[in-house]
């Protein structure tokens, strides 16, 4: 299986030669080759993944006895870093140490362990997009500092803003390398 992606409205077409077209198009050539005289069995497939969305449920002033929330529903990463099912499975472990206690985990204590799991993902996948000056989000100092550690062909920030909606986010070596 082939994933192909992009950002801010720089998308992978999905009519087969749009799509191999994409990928000859990147910087290194191996992916081309490798798909080129392949056969594929099925057309490309497109999805689109709006923006990043964390919900600060530990800051909440009350919440309500017996609900938990955990998974997608607290936090919800673009795909293209792949760290979703990892920050879950954190996320389970993490119940499972609230559960040992032999009492009902508390809303409060167990937000406040969640937003500890979350964070350091959510700086690398949020903070990535953010780079990119077309991603709409509050910059922080934080959120800014992966961009000297990805490899490859990130773009350095623009000066002038770009202005296309949310948009599915990839990390720099990801994008359409002729504008790397
Ligand atoms: C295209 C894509 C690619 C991804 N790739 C990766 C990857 O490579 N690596 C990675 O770590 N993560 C990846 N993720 C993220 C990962 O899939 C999610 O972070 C993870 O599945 C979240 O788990 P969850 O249990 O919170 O939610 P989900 O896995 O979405 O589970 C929620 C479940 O609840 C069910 N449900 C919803 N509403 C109701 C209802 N009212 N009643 C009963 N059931 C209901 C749903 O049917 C679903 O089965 C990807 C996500 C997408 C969209």
């Amino acid at each position: 299986m082939l994933t192909l992606a992009g950002i801010l409205d720089d998308h992978p077409p999905t009519d087969p030669d749009g799509f191999l077209a994409f990928a000859r198009s990147l910087r290194f050539p191996d992916i081309y080759q490798a798909v080129r005289v392949a056969e594929p069995l099925d057309d490309p497939v497109g999805f689109r993944f709006p923006a990043s969305v964390r919900h600060r449920y530990e800051r909440l002033p009350r919440f309500p006895d017996g609900f938990l929330v955990t998974g997608d529903a607290v936090c919800s990463f673009n795909p293209i870093y792949g760290q979703g099912m990892t920050v879950a499975a954190l996320e389970a472990l993490t119940l499972r140490r609230h559960l040992e206690r032999g009492i009902e985990p508390r809303p409060r204590r167990w937000f406040r362990d969640l937003a500890r799991v979350v964070d350091v993902p959510w700086d690398m996948s949020a903070g990535g997009d953010l780079a990119f000056p077309g991603v709409q989000g509050r910059r922080t100092p934080r959120s800014g500092w992966p961009t000297p550690t990805w490899p490859g062909c990130m773009p350095p920030p623009r000066a002038t803003p770009a202005s296309p909606p949310r948009s599915s986010a990839s990390p720099g070596w990801w994008r359409h390398p002729s504008r790397c």
